[in-house]
């Protein structure tokens, strides 16, 4: 039988990810000010906003690749971080790491280990983080990659791939670690436009499937095919949000209207 590649939506608390008036700033200058932001089990969120709004701050906050200073995030019923008066508290690193593991990134850049081949890849996080034994992670790396197209490729190093299928291994390595949540940070920005199709292929099927995903895009393509919710992230905040019909036709703020004109052109 063919692993889940997420777990099942129906023993989560919804919603899977809450966050509440996070803040972040790197020496003095705020760049997060009070976000709050909420991601129901089978979501599809899109974040989108001009470049320096805090987008990928807010994504690294979120599974604390980046320390915040303020504010609540609760995954999976769980607080990661809270306030208490103003006492602000992040969890130990233990569970941090956890939640780190059911809430995989995939990267702008990829980020896949150029020295190990593309199935060590896939098993690394599964037998460092989850401890799981060698040959079941590599059973499940060789599912996740049969499930991004690309077993074939199992025993190549990641410079003999395409940027497409860089971003297809990124994929697997997230499926593996059997995920609540998977964040995307632009996905399909660094990749030739020949190969974003087959990136967005294996997004657009996930999502079918009811994975819950949050993807900051610039691609209103992907966002208008995919998205069940779209959030406008302004200064630092979450200026705006609704579906993608509301937001592309009929946003409430001019800055909305005027950032979603322009990008659709
Ligand atoms: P976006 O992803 O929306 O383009 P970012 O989250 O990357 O925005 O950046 C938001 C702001 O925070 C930018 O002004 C950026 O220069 C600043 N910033 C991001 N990361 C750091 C960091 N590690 N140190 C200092 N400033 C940072
Ligand atoms: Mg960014």
């Amino acid at each position: 039988m063919t692993p889940p590649f997420y777990s099942d939506p129906g023993l989560l608390s919804d919603p899977v990810l809450n966050v509440r008036q996070l803040l972040k700033s790197f020496r003095g200058a705020p760049v997060l000010s009070g976000v709050d932001l909420a991601v129901s089990s089978g979501e599809i969120a899109c974040l989108i906003g001009p470049s320096g709004a805090g987008k990928s701050t807010l994504l690294r906050c979120l599974n604390f690749l980046e320390r915040p200073d303020g504010g609540e995030i609760t995954f999976f019923g769980e607080r990661l971080c809270s306030e208490d008066g103003n006492v602000f508290h992040i969890a130990p690193e233990r569970t941090l790491q956890s939640a780190r593991a059911r809430m995989p990134m995939v990267f702008q850049h990829f980020n896949l280990f150029s020295h190990r081949t593309i199935i060590e890849n896939v098993m690394e996080g599964q037998i460092v983080v989850l401890r799981r034994q060698k040959e079941e992670a590599r059973e499940r790396a060789r599912a996740c990659l049969t499930r991004v197209g690309l077993l074939g490729h199992a025993d190549s190093y990641p410079d003999q791939l395409s940027g497409g299928q860089k971003q297809r291994v990124a994929i697997a390595r997230a499926l593996a670690m059997s995920p609540a949540l998977i964040l995307f940070d632009e996905p399909t920005s660094a990749l030739d436009p020949a190969l974003v199709q087959e990136v967005q292929s294996v997004m657009r099927d996930l999502s079918a499937e009811g994975m819950t995903m949050l993807i900051v895009t610039h691609d209103m393509r992907l966002v208008r095919s995919i998205a069940t919710t779209v959030h406008f992230c302004a200064d630092g905040h979450i200026a705006e949000s609704g579906s993608p019909a509301t937001l592309f036709e009929e946003a409430r703020s001019s800055r909305t209207h005027a950032f979603m004109t322009a990008a659709m052109t």
